[in-house]
């Protein structure tokens, strides 16, 4: 029997741990092919978790080990549906899975949304972590930040804004981002919640995180949390109230409706504090104002309107501030020729079985992560998912006739198209360890487009045109 042949779309989390899997279950010989639109691996890991979350990244480093087994190919540069349709791809494997993340926010519709000043925090994100198609962000002038959501995401960012810039300086965040943090003078940041602190998302070990930065006073406004009754909450939102409970200062500075603190306040030692972090719960922003550029934010109270619902009740508080980033959660984004649930931005499937809407199952198309579920649980949750995918797939390949081999990449060629390689992303990753180790750090991203693919280029000289000379 010849080797059943996998192509996995997306390099992130989800698609090596369905590699990973598929390496440690399969009964049969198998080869994957990895494919990735940047040309760096990890996905979210690289360009998503937060850059101080060195515990959660050394993930990278397990899931990096798949690229080491001689089964497993990586091509980067390659978009599907753009480099590649998806039935060449079928055509040319036994199996197909789309490993491609959520990449898209969404929005709130609101007035003012699109004020310079206004964007989602999948942007900001994608800022600090060095993502090449990140846009520049300026924090010149910015002294209030708001942050909409009350997610994982959102703790992020507020931390990031937070943080003294000095233990932002071992990160591997591009030099130009670290400069921007160090020469910020933020000194509010708001996270605002539509619901209460018993509905939030977030986790405790990340709140716990937040509240406990140096210097920052908290206060938290628009509920009572002393009031909030525990007795049927679960332990992490149980513990998540408690936190903030401990945490809370008298909320002294500035207070929606206000403009300046009066300067009283004291961080949680009684010292003046660096800086404050007010959370804002049961509010929702209404619309949000300025001339061109973000002044003010409005914000409607909100009550309860049944299960997961609020409706706004019409009290109206104004908070100033230059940024607003909002963390309402990510959609996915459809892939031409795969069917795609545009209410819930996900590709239609039964367990990681892509199926047509009306479940008709598409054979040899798998999904996995964010695509499959949607854009919740942490990274960790990718592996047991990943496993429910890859549990299907090996019982239709055990069961599929076999058929002839095609070579996709030989096809690619044919048409003067080389994606880029493992090579090429080794030679990237080694250039931004040299880059780290002269900053006296363990990495520096490299985030210009220009660099990564004259990186890739280098390996290239009388070689094959490559994708990169293709497109700059
Ligand atoms: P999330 O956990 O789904 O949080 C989204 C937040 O936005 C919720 O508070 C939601 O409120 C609110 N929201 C949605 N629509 C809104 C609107 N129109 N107006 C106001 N608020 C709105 O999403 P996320 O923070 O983007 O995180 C995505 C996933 O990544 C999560 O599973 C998260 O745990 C994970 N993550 C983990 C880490 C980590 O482990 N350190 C870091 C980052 C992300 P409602 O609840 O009322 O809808």
């Amino acid at each position: 029997m010849n080797p059943r042949r996998v192509a996995i779309v997306g390099a992130g989390p989800s698609g090596l741990f369905a590699a990973q899997a598929l390496l440690a279950r399969a009964p049969f010989e198998v080869g994957i092919d990895i494919f990735d639109r940047l040309p760096s691996p990890f996905g979210l890991l690289r360009y998503g978790v937060a850059p101080d979350h060195a515990s959660i990244k050394a993930i990278a480093t397990v899931l990096a080990r798949v690229f080491d087994d001689p089964r497993v190919r990586f091509f980067g540069l390659v978009e599907l549906g753009r480099d590649v349709t998806v039935a060449e791809l079928t055509a040319s494997y036994d199996a197909v899975v789309y490993a491609a993340g959520a990449s898209e926010d969404r929005r709130m519709e609101i007035p003012g949304e699109t004020l310079l000043g206004s964007h989602s925090a999948r942007e900001f994100v994608a800022w600090y972590s060095g993502h090449p198609d990140a846009s520049p962000q300026s924090l010149r002038g910015v002294r209030t930040a708001v942050t909409v959501g009350v997610g994982n995401v959102a703790i992020d960012v507020a931390r990031v804004l937070l943080k003294p810039a000095g233990d932002l300086a071992a990160t591997d965040m591009p030099q130009a981002v670290l400069d921007e943090l160090r020469a910020a003078q933020i000194q509010d940041v708001w996270v605002i919640g539509r619901r209460g602190p018993e509905h939030a998302s977030f986790t405790t070990p990340e709140l716990r995180e937040l509240l406990a930065l140096p210097g920052v006073a908290v206060d938290v406004q628009g509920v009572e949390l002393a009031s909030i009754d525990d007795a049927d909450l679960d332990r992490r939102t149980k513990a998540n109230v408690a936190a903030l409970l401990e945490s809370t200062t008298p909320p002294a500075g500035p207070r929606p409706g206000t403009h300046d603190g009066d300067g009283s306040d004291s961080g949680q030692d009684g010292a003046r504090p660096r800086a404050r972090l007010h959370f804002l719960f049961w509010h929702r922003p209404v619309r949000i104002v300025g001339a061109g550029q973000v002044e003010h934010v409005v914000c409607e109270r909100t009550a309860p309107a049944g299960p997961g619902r609020v409706e706004g009740v019409g009290d109206l508080v104004t908070i100033d501030a230059q940024l607003v980033l909002r963390a309402i959660g990510y959609r996915g984004i459809p892939i031409p020729g795969v069917p795609f649930d545009a209410e819930t931005g996900r590709i239609f499937n039964q367990d990681g079985r892509v199926t047509d809407p009306d479940g008709t199952v598409h054979p040899g198309e798998y999904a996995v992560g964010w695509i499959k579920r949607g854009p919740i649980g942490v990274i960790g949750t990718n592996k047991a998912d990943a496993g429910q995918t890859v549990g299907l797939i090996l019982d239709d390949l055990a069961a599929a006739p076999e058929r002839e081999e095609r070579d996709l990449i030989a096809l690619l060629a044919a048409r003067g198209f080389s994606p880029s390689t493992l090579a090429d992303w080794r030679r990237i990753d080694t250039a931004e360890l040299a880059r780290g180790e002269a900053g006296g750090r363990e990495r520096a991203k490299i985030e210009a487009w220009h660099e990564l693919l004259d990186l890739v280029r280098t390996g290239r000289a009388g070689g094959p045109p490559s994708v990169a000379d293709q497109r700059v």
